[in-house]
């Protein structure tokens, strides 16, 4: 009998799939087995004839983590740059006054996704969301990196345009967002023809206050009637909150019930500016009611936030709310376990207590709450049947020793550090360590002169004409030598 399965053999620790409790449990000294794509067999000693075995000794196996939120084609080359901006007319939201202004080209949207889809893949990530606009080459950039994707190609009928340094005004082309839309449909069935057989679409209107109620109604059809995800950008800053509530005297969340643009398709990135969030002082309190009604996710995204001193209010309320949460890396680090790690850590600062929330949140957000989002069964967890999208942890690097609880020793302390070998689709595409599919030192060098590239353009993008340098000052003034 011809056989390709391959089996890790006497794992050390198994995060396994418990179907009839629907919950993840740890195995013990078992196998794990996968044939071609799927997995076929997890605990116990597998039987069969196997073509490959792996030592699982002194491994630790996760499902792939699943990341609902990035934007890898953009966000890389603003490392250094927008760290620590500040925007103090606009809540020191970076949208405004500092997205359109580190822009970047082609080729550094290229390395940018290059860089991160290693970054991802090397933290434990199978499955990416990435949002982006769409450009030619995008779709094989990513499949070429070995990682499950799923492409949302943005769209969006309004530009956000600074005025004054005080205000945000919208500069409205709706046929130009038609346009967007449907060229956004043909990626997304391209997509889905792919020959690699990993990647899929999501519908993605950018933002909401950028869109039409018309856009964002059609774009949500578009996503159900294909049994599709949907993704929008909402309430991610007070600007924006009280943008609606001028327009339409409701919260950005309300907004989007009224109009049919929430439901168990629907995404909402990132969903922090809730009418119950301390810094609105609003009156009611119904919009995580509605999340949880329409079923709607919320992408969690923390590290973007909380550099401007922004946090979900928070990972545990809403969770307990009942709101299905996924975990996404807005910008850099692409650090999948290190914004896992976050995610807990801000929730608990936030509410000021241990008590927001168990890791076994986080850990579900980033596995089953994600592929939920998804619309998916197949990734998130380990169980006969799924994707052989996995994960294997050296339980003997240093930074998971002592080991007594092995999740905390990687989500706490160990993140990418421990992580040696991730099989996508049954293939292998981190081996010890390192990406196989990306040359990730020539990316970082592309992605490097692409930054470089983007700072010339800076003064005649800002609305005042500044500098990088004035827009983002480096930490100490470089001397030519000590007096
Ligand atoms: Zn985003």
């Amino acid at each position: 009998m011809s056989t390709n399965v391959t089996v890790v053999r006497n794992a050390a620790w198994i995060v396994a799939w418990d179907d009839a409790n629907e919950q993840h449990v740890y195995l013990r000294d078992a196998d794990v087995a996968f044939q071609g794509t799927e997995i076929v067999q997890v605990g116990g000693h597998y039987d069969g004839p196997a073509a490959q075995e792996i030592d699982g000794r002194a491994r630790l196996i996760l499902p792939g983590l699943i990341n609902i939120h990035t934007h890898p084609s953009s966000e890389p080359l603003r490392k250094g740059l927008t760290d620590e901006t500040r925007s103090p007319n606009f809540w020191h939201s970076s949208l405004y006054e500092f997205l359109p202004v580190f822009a970047g080209d082609r080729e550094g949207a290229i390395a940018g996704i290059r860089v991160a889809m290693a970054e991802l893949l090397m933290s434990g990530v199978t499955t990416v969301a990435d949002l982006s606009i769409p450009f030619d080459g995008w779709l094989d950039t990513l499949a070429e990196s070995g990682i499950r994707a799923v492409a949302a190609p943005m769209f969006r009928d309004a530009r956000w345009r600074v005025a004054e340094g005080r205000r945000i005004e919208y500069d409205w082309d709706e046929q130009a967002g038609r346009e967007a839309f449907a060229e956004a449909q043909r990626v997304i069935e391209l997509a889905r023809q792919h020959p690699s057989g990993r990647l899929s679409g999501m519908v993605c209107p950018a933002q909401i206050d950028t869109c039409t109620p018309d856009l964002i109604r059609d774009a949500h059809d578009y996503a159900k009637e294909r049994n599709m995800p949907f993704q929008i950008h909402a309430a991610q800053s007070v600007n924006e909150f009280h943008e609606m509530i001028r327009r339409h005297g409701v919260t950005p969340i309300q907004w989007l019930k009224d109009i049919g643009g929430l439901g168990p398709h629907a995404i909402i990135g990132h969903a922090i500016f809730l009418d119950h969030h301390p810094w609105l002082h609003w009156t009611s309190r119904n919009d995580l009611a509605i999340l949880r009604d329409t079923e709607t996710t919320v992408a969690h995204c923390p590290t973007v936030f909380m550099r401007r001193g922004i946090t979900l209010q928070s990972f545990g309320e809403y969770r307990r709310a009942g709101i299905n949460l996924g975990i996404g890396t807005d910008t850099y680090p692409h650090n999948f376990l290190e914004e896992m790690r976050g995610a807990g850590n801000f929730a608990r600062i936030a509410m000021g207590t241990v008590d927001d929330l168990e890791t076994r949140d986080v850990f579900e957000a980033a596995t089953t709450g994600g592929a939920r989002a998804l619309g998916r069964t197949d990734i998130g967890r380990l169980a006969s049947g799924c994707k052989a999208d996995f994960v294997l942890v050296d339980i003997k690097d240093p930074s998971m020793m002592p080991l007594r609880e092995p999740l905390r020793s990687l989500i706490f302390v160990a993140a990418d550090r421990a992580v040696r070998d991730v099989y996508v689709d049954g293939v292998c595409v981190v081996k010890e360590g390192r990406p196989l599919n990306i040359d990730l030192s020539a990316a970082s060098d592309a992605l490097e002169a692409a930054q470089q590239r983007s700072m010339e353009r800076v003064p005649e993008l800002d609305w005042a004409g500044r500098d990088a340098e004035a827009l983002s000052p480096m930490v100490f003034q470089t001397v030519k030598q000590i007096p």
